[in-house]
């Protein structure tokens, strides 16, 4: 078992959006930028106010990696993390599945899924290639 989340103020709303199998993000009052991780302020115009807004869930691999060492006794070995860079322009840490390490290419198209984690119906997002590998 993965351990536990621990959801702050900032990222409850994200949290508790996986476990409804949706995708969020901060979207600034004030200017209307996109922002995650979570936090109180806008980058950009300083705003304090926010509202949670729905994403895509489809992105493309920006950057990716293959741990080897030290291998984590609540993940299986030969995962991979995944930075995932979604169609409205902002980046994602997570897992890339339904892959081996060797068929992944930078900018593939992948689409968010998401699996649960604990008895209390805790969720993440994980990812996964779609279309034909290097199409597109
Ligand atoms: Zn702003």
């Amino acid at each position: 078992m993965r351990p536990g989340l621990q959801p702050s103020r900032d990222s409850a709303f994200f949290w508790q959006g996986l476990r409804d199998e949706k995708l969020l993000c901060q979207s600034c009052d004030h200017c209307g930028r996109l922002r995650h991780p979570p936090r109180p302020m806008c980058p950009d115009c300083g705003a304090l106010q926010w509202s949670a807004r729905p994403l895509s869930g489809r992105g493309r691999v920006h950057a990716w990696i293959k741990p080897v060492h030290p291998l984590l006794p609540m993940f299986e070995e030969g995962f991979l993390v995944a930075l995932v860079e979604l169609d409205e322009g902002i980046r994602l840490l997570s897992n890339l599945c339904e892959i081996s390490a060797a068929d992944v290419r930078n900018e593939m198209p992948v689409e968010v899924f998401f699996i649960e984690v604990d008895a209390e119906g805790a969720k993440v997002h994980q990812f996964r290639p779609i279309g034909e590998l290097g199409h597109g």
